[in-house]
């Protein structure tokens, strides 16, 4: 089969690979979609495991099932949950899997992903894609499921004013999720034009552009004492920093996304906020993420803005580093 594989820094090539085999325990999924994340142009970037098949937003159909499986035949249409968990740590017992430190991941630590014709996964990873739900509005199941669990750590009330820092993939579903949990406004700061048009189709009171206006003054305009919730999602030192100013004193910020470093200071004590730090989700965030799609509850043709054929795949993810007119780029291997 044909695969994407990563075979160093800024470097994807196409290559001819074994199309996999279901062991016993296992499928092979034939990949409809898989999605670009933001984490995979960091992996892009870095080269970091060289040799993998990336890609973990991926949607397809089973194409063989191997020795043991129940439950699932060839030709069901999957939505796959790429993250594997120990399920022995303190923390997988705790009901906290997302901080397990044993986490491996399809496309992401060690087992071959999405951005190659075939996929392999077990039964535990399957949820599966009702009749009428679109594939490539699937693959966004991933996303969104990141995105209800850090507006579960912000514990939205309803009625509560919201911002949202940075509108990317992740910012733009917690955006949708907050609207969904009740929240009285929403507010979202965004400079890429795409997602600016985005955040406005997903019911964003008022979209701030950081390259046009001092955001914290023009939040507060809006805000009055500031949001109840701030979610940052922006990724950046000075994403993070509006993203404390902007909050009222008392209030809650939920901060989701990774390598960043910014400055703290003992405001966070004496203003009396909450602060909160996402990673990934739980299972069942994966499985209401499908269930809202289906539903038609989230508007994820607002986000989708391509589908590129894989050999495509080294330009689209080149886009992906710079603000553009994309918001999500999939890839049909
Ligand atoms: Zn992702
Ligand atoms: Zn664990």
């Amino acid at each position: 089969m044909k695969a994407a594989v990563l075979k160093d820094k800024k470097q994807f090539a196409i290559e001819e690979v074994a199309t996999p085999e279901p062991g016993p325990g296992e499928v092979v999924v034939k990949v409809s979609y898989c999605a670009i994340c933001g984490s995979d142009v960091d992996r892009f970037k870095t080269g970091r495991y060289p040799g993998l098949i990336l890609g973990h937003e991926l949607c397809g159909r089973i194409a063989e099932v191997g020795e043991g499986v129940e439950g699932w035949s060839a030709g069901d249409r999957v939505a796959v949950e790429p993250i594997t968990q120990c399920n022995t740590c303190y923390w997988c017992l705790h009901g906290q899997g997302n901080l397990c430190p044993n986490l491996g991941g399809t496309g992401m630590v060690g087992i071959p992903g999405g951005y190659a014709e075939f996929a392999k996964a077990r039964p535990v990873q399957l949820f599966r894609v009702p009749a009428g739900m679109d594939e490539k509005e699937a693959t966004m199941a991933q996303s969104l499921a990141v995105a209800l669990h850090v507006v579960h750590l912000g514990e939205i009330e309803v009625g509560d004013t919201v911002v949202v820092i940075g509108a990317g993939p992740i910012g733009l579903l917690v955006l949708a999720c907050a609207r969904l949990a009740g929240a009285g406004k929403v507010y979202v700061t965004e400079k890429a034009e795409g997602r600016k048009r985005a955040a406005a189709r997903l019911g964003a009171d008022a979209v701030i552009d950081p390259t046009e206006v001092a955001c914290p003054e023009e939040l507060k305009k809006l805000t009055g004492i500031g949001a109840d919730v701030v979610f940052g999602a922006a990724g950046t030192p000075e994403g993070i920093k509006d993203a404390f100013a902007s909050a009222r004193d008392g209030g809650t910020v939920a901060l989701v996304g990774s390598h960043w470093v910014a400055e703290l200071s003992s405001d966070m004590v004496t203003r009396g906020l909450t602060v909160r730090g996402n990673k990934a989700y739980r299972r069942c965030d994966f499985g209401r993420a499908v269930d809202l799609i289906a539903g038609g509850k989230i508007d994820c043709q607002a986000l989708i803005t391509d589908a590129r054929p894989l050999s495509d795949i080294q330009r689209a993810v080149e886009e992906l580093r710079e603000p553009t007119t994309q918001v999500k780029i999939l890839i049909a291997p």
